[in-house]
């Protein structure tokens, strides 16, 4: 086979063009064709358009010129399209960052890159310290409303930079490949022609924007004039929620890698779709070629490095015994080459070098590495043409095409993330405990790989880590590292295997065994028969011989792909579909199982309750009144915006094992630990329900004290009840008394705004007081109660003692208090419900309607909903 034959790709293309224009020129072509759609928002190519350029000329008022870099770290949705756009119109570059990689590494490459701005969302405003203006986009979206939508004219074209993308890199730090518009505009224009596009294709969207294949997703749809439907991340990660898209919403084209076809094949998917395959990003099995051979339209591999733009050999595969991967896209070109740099045309192995127009111009900042891995062309007349040495071995087939077989280096794909095992090992070997460290991807068992780390510890330890030991090793890689790259075993040696020649012999390292991975330190059996069940479906599963109740699924090593099976097989058993989330937020058996034994979809037990979850814009975090569970806020979290995520704080011990708090400053701490961790920065809107307001007041007091930008504490009419235990006993029986008296007078009021609810509110209250007295005076001779209803009073008791006990303390903060309109029993003040003093920055009221017990309840919840969105929104100003 004679390479010039293969690399007979030349072919003419618009090479000054900048990538936004092949978007342009479907606009005008498509202007009220359906550009994004995402939930129930449809987008059309005319708003995508307008809304980018708008943007983009906000962007050139801030300062942007041709060149410069913007960082752009939002949440999937469709502003972070449009965004990607505007940046490229306003001139810039983009780097691209997923905010659910680690802070460090985000703000690395936000100053690697020199960022001049970073575009993100109001939910991690001032979350990256960087020397980068923040543009946030809600803010964006709002200021450049007016501005006229056209893009501005900055002279972009096909030899600037599009955008700069980081990848892995062995020596500790991510490298960024810079890529030019050109290069992008000639590999979009030859997809539309192989695999091919048409402006009747409806695509779906699931790769993080931080891997550079999302291009693809997104360009190639948009470059045609055909639907792009944008997948957020919860649902990109679950194999069964895609699927469930790609039937329902009739996806012609899904891209992704082999790993999330495998989830999409565990769930059952045995129908033949009118599909296109596009896999990519790592080597497809024969088995998975043949599966998805069978259940689609088309099955194209797709395979290319960052470093020459998405793509650069494609094929279609229509057997799954030949899969290869084919032949260079247009305008590029392939060898196999020995050491030698001789071309290998007979069959031989070697590394796969790419030239052509897709090449990048390197790695920024990082002169010597690009000066190794992209090399004058050999093969190449044109001065000062380079070609890029992929690292891969591969080999030319008489027919022409190429096959992939392998990495010459340390670089390794797991479940389709590109990871340089080097990364991990330097910063393994950074803590202090650890003498050496060795990390290999395992796949002991096939479609399952694991990162296993082996080190050599100061200690001399060997055998397994304890939990404190991974706990702090997983801990200060998370620090550093996507989740993606902390292995998933520590197994300890006393000597690393070598070489004769003295290298580490990566081949001769032992499989873990993997029964013995208990990690937490004490075993658990289960309790329950829910317990029993889960623990069997996570072990037969995982291939684990023993699972103690309190592991935690994620350092078993746990991944999505086995998430999709444990839910698939619960759902099975149990008839109950439980999303996918349930199993990241609910991760040890003894969790998810208590999510089974509660019927309704949304009590879960952790503290920390995601009742809408998703949305841009500053979190809310409510914490429960008496009722202790959350579900109660779920009508008002829903009749607010869109964009507005809710979360509710409930009490510890409702699950019936954890102890339940009863001093405030306790209960308070928790419920901020948890906020914490869920989000690190902030800023924070805290609110609370009855009794859950002083709760909320408390944490309020405690975030400010660590230093926390607290934008909004609100109550919901929570009356400021300031405790007596601290008035001198005599003082205190008069002052009850006092208040007992003006109580009984104000209940003729009462009784003629509303006898009905007066009854019953008092007599409920009498009934209660009855029933507190009788439990003191005979303990005995009240009948104990079970299970729940046991430990949520005993809960309501510790709760109460911690409210009696808590000395309010003015605090530097402004009250919104929302106050039930309809009054249920007496107070000392009616108007400020004896906050003012505080609340040393006032107290705001809002009137809402309904009383104490109904103000959630429709319809009035779609009254306090709009008061308290129209409330955070202007507290975020
Ligand atoms: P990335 O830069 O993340 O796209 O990773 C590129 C590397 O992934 C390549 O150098 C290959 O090692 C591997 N890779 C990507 N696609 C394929 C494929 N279709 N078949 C085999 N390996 C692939």
């Amino acid at each position: 086979m004679e390479a010039t034959i293969l690399n007979n790709t030349k072919v003419d293309y618009p090479k000054e063009k900048a990538l936004f224009d092949l978007f342009n020129e479907s606009a005008q072509a498509y202007p009220d064709k359906i550009a994004i759609s995402f939930h129930d928002r449809s987008l059309t190519y005319t708003e995508v358009a307008n809304t980018a350029n708008r943007i983009a000329a906000l962007l050139v008022q801030k300062g942007i010129k041709k060149g410069d870099i913007i960082g752009l770290a939002l949440d999937r949705t469709p502003e972070m399209i449009i965004s990607l756009l505007a940046i490229m119109k306003s001139g810039a570059a983009y780097v691209p960052l997923d905010p659910e990689y680690p802070k460090d590494r985000i703000e690395f490459m936000l100053e690697d890159s020199s960022a001049k701005i970073l575009i993100t969302s109001a939910k991690y405003a001032g979350h990256y310290a960087a020397n980068t203006t923040e543009v946030l986009i809600e803010q964006a979206l709002a200021e450049s409303a007016e501005l006229v939508p056209e893009q501005p004219n900055t002279g972009v074209t096909g030899a600037n930079l599009a955008y700069i993308l980081y990848t892995s890199g062995s020596t500790g730090k991510p490298k960024g490949v810079q890529i030019a518009h050109h290069s992008l505009v000639n590999f979009i224009l030859s997809c539309q022609k192989k695999p091919g596009i048409t402006s009747a294709d409806k695509t779906l969207a699931v790769a993080t924007i931080s891997f550079d294949i999302a291009g693809l997703d997104i360009y190639l749809p948009l470059s045609v004039g055909a639907e792009l439907v944008l997948a957020d991340s919860l649902t990109a990660k679950d194999g069964r929620a895609v699927l469930d898209i790609v039937r329902n919403q009739g996806i012609t084209i899904l891209q992704a890698t082999p790993y999330t076809w495998r989830m999409m094949l565990e769930v059952d998917w045995d129908e033949k779709l009118p599909l296109k395959v596009f896999t990519g990003g790592e080597a497809l099995a024969k088995d998975l070629a043949a599966k998805l051979i069978a259940r689609s339209s088309e099955v194209w591999n797709l395979y290319g490095p960052t470093e020459t733009t998405i793509y650069s050999i494609i094929k279609r595969v229509t057997d799954a015994e030949d899969v290869t991967i084919g032949w260079p896209v247009d305008n590029t070109q392939i060898y196999i080459v020995d050491e030698a740099m001789n071309s290998l045309t007979n069959g031989d192995i070697g590394e796969i070098l790419i030239g052509g127009d897709g090449v990048s111009w390197g790695y920024l900042n990082r002169e010597e590495l690009t000066a190794e891995k992209f090399i004058d062309n050999p093969f190449s007349n044109i001065p000062g043409d380079k070609i890029y040495r992929t690292g891969d071995l591969g080999k030319l087939r008489p027919d022409g095409e190429v096959v992939c077989l392998g990495r010459i280096d340390h670089q390794v794909k797991v479940r389709g993330y590109r990871i340089e095992l080097g990364e991990i090992e330097f910063h393994l070997g950074k803590q202090e405990d650890i003498k050496e460290a060795v990390v290999i991807a395992r796949e002991d068992t096939p479609g399952y790989p694991r990162l296993v780390a082996y080190l050599l510890l100061k200690s001399g330890e060997t055998g397994y880590a304890s939990a404190q030991q991974l706990d702090a090793w997983q801990n200060a890689l998370l620090a550093e590292l996507p989740e993606y790259m902390v292995p998933d075993d520590f197994v300890l040696l006393d000597v690393i295997p070598s070489t004769p020649n003295g290298k580490i012999d990566r081949k001769a390292l032992p499989k873990p065994d993997y029964s013995h991975i208990i990690r937490s330190d004490a075993y658990v059996a289960p309790r329950t028969s829910n317990e029993k069940l889960v623990a069997d479906i996570w072990q037969e599963m995982m291939g684990l011989d023993k699972i103690s109740m309190v592991d935690n699924f994620f350092q078993l090593g746990g991944r999505s792909l086995v998430a999709v099976k444990i839910m698939a097989k619960l759902e099975e058993k149990t008839g109950k579909r439980l999303p996918l989330a349930t199993l990241f937020e609910h991760s040890t058996v003894e969790k998810l199982a208590a999510r089974l034994d509660v019927n309704s979809e949304l009590i879960t037990w952790d503290s920390l309750v995601p009742i809408k979850p998703k949305g841009s814009k500053m979190p809310l975090y409510i914490v429960h009144g008496a009722g202790l569970n959350v579900l109660l806020f779920n009508a008002l979290a829903m009749n607010m915006d869109d964009e507005q995520p809710v979360y509710g704080l409930q009490a510890k011990g409702i699950n019936g094992i954890d102890e339940p708090l009863d001093v405030m400053e306790e209960i308070a701490a928790n419920y901020v630990e948890e906020i914490i961790n869920h989000d690190p920065v902030g800023p924070y809107a805290i609110a609370g329900y009855s009794l859950g307001g002083m709760i909320a007041y408390e944490m309020a007091k405690q975030m400010l004290a660590l230093g926390k930008d607290v934008k909004m504490l609100a109550m919901f009419d929570t009356y400021a009840d300031q405790t007596k235990v601290h008035t001198p006993p005599l003082k205190r029986t008069i002052k009850d008394a006092w208040f007992f008296v003006k109580q009984v007078a104000y209940t003729p009021i009462l009784f003629i705004e509303d006898p009905k609810r007066t009854i019953e509110y008092k007599s409920r209250e009498i009934g209660r007081r009855i029933a507190k007295v009788y439990k003191k005076a005979f303990p005995n001779k009240v009948k104990k109660k079970e299970g729940f209803a046991a430990y949520t009073d005993d809960i309501h008791e510790k709760s109460e003692m911690a409210q009696r006990n808590y000395l309010l303390t003015p605090v530097d903060i402004k009250i919104e208090l929302f106050r039930a309109k309809k009054k249920t029993f007496y107070m000392d003040d009616f108007k400020n419900l004896g906050w003012l003093p505080f609340a040393l920055k006032g107290v705001n009221v809002h009137d809402i309607p309904g009383e104490h017990n109904t103000i959630f309840a429709p319809p009035n919840d779609k009254q306090f909903a709009r008061v308290l969105q129209e409330c955070l929104d202007k507290a975020v100003k």
